[in-house]
């Protein structure tokens, strides 16, 4: 099946818009025709090559969403084997056979994807750009939080906090009651501002706020040492990204070992998280942040994330 597709040929050139083959769907897969398709932040690491085990020609996206004979559907972004001990235990989030959609297999940068019938969920309704632009920030957020434990009254920091995790993120937590505290640059600051109790631009914002309980680091390399500076004794560093996919040097290790601070990875969410997001969205008690671009225009999207040109969430749209 040939669909029309924007194709990383390289890593770090432009995309390629073309015709692509994506195979054949099998007995157990459905074609979604794509109408929404959030860019992640993963997709820019792909892009830069970050991935060392994918090779080009690559068709990016797993923010699919879309319709399946007409109805509003999204796709989990992800597909797991659901034998394996984590898939049973409900923590399919790290199943030893995980696949992302835009990983080998093709992804929702295109206008049709072939998808297992049961990666896919019927949407409440047929907004499809806000759902590409807050479901896979917000379920990540909501994992996070899980893993973070935090309640009503949790200090929480959160780094990068105008990007498209960060700002779906810090609504999520307001929703939940903690006490949210935003790095964010300046140009972002007014903004972020509606969802936060503090908002910090400062380089070294750990001079400005101590004695957090929780620290969800978006950004890492750049931040996780100032994040560490601000997390109290016993505090708990949640590491949902590291956006530049450079090393992360500990600058104060021992900081770490007398606060006894936790550093726990959180791998992107689980298939209830997601639809609790979905929910969440419906709903309107989240909006959803984003700026929309035609599919067509999608390297210029990439320029304008690279440069810090896009508040919250990139769409492609079909
Ligand atoms: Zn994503």
């Amino acid at each position: 099946m040939r669909v029309l597709a924007a194709v990383l040929r390289e890593f770090n050139k432009p995309f390629n818009i073309e015709e692509f083959d994506v195979g054949e769907p099998g007995p157990n897969d459905v074609i979604v025709r794509v109408k929404a398709e959030g860019i992640c932040g993963r997709d820019l690491v792909i892009w830069r090559g970050g991935f060392k085990n994918l090779k080009p020609p690559l068709v990016l996206g797993h923010e699919i969403f879309g319709e399946v004979d007409g109805r509003p559907v999204g796709v989990f972004g992800a597909i797991t084997d659901g034998t394996c001990p984590y898939c049973k235990a409900g923590k399919e989030n790290l199943c030893l056979n995980l696949q992302f959609f835009g990983e080998g297999r093709p992804g929702g940068y295109a206008e049709a994807v072939i998808a297992p019938k049961n990666n896919v969920f019927e949407l409440p309704d047929s907004d499809y750009v806000k759902y590409a632009a807050a479901i896979c920030p917000l379920a990540t957020a909501i994992h996070a939080s899980r893993l973070g434990n935090v309640g009503p009254r949790t200090r929480v920091l959160v780094t990068g906090a105008g990007g498209g995790v960060g700002i779906h993120t810090i609504q999520y937590l307001k929703y939940l009651g903690a006490y949210v505290i935003s790095i964010t640059s300046p140009t972002k600051a007014d903004f972020v501002a509606r969802y936060s109790d503090e908002v910090i631009t400062d380089r070294e914002f750990s001079r400005k706020v101590k004695d957090v309980d929780v620290v969800l680091e978006i950004v890492g390399a750049a931040t996780i040492n100032e994040s560490l500076r601000a997390l109290r004794r016993e505090g708990v560093l949640v590491l949902i990204g590291n956006t530049e996919g450079e090393e992360i040097k500990l600058a104060r290790p021992a900081l770490t070992v007398m606060r006894e601070h936790r550093i726990v990875g959180s791998a992107a969410y689980t298939r209830r998280e997601v639809l609790e997001a979905v929910d969440l969205v419906h709903k309107g008690v989240i909006k959803p942040v984003y700026r929309v671009y035609s599919f067509r225009d999608v390297n210029q999207a990439y320029d304008d994330l690279m440069n810090q040109r896009v508040l919250g969430r990139a769409v492609l749209t079909f």
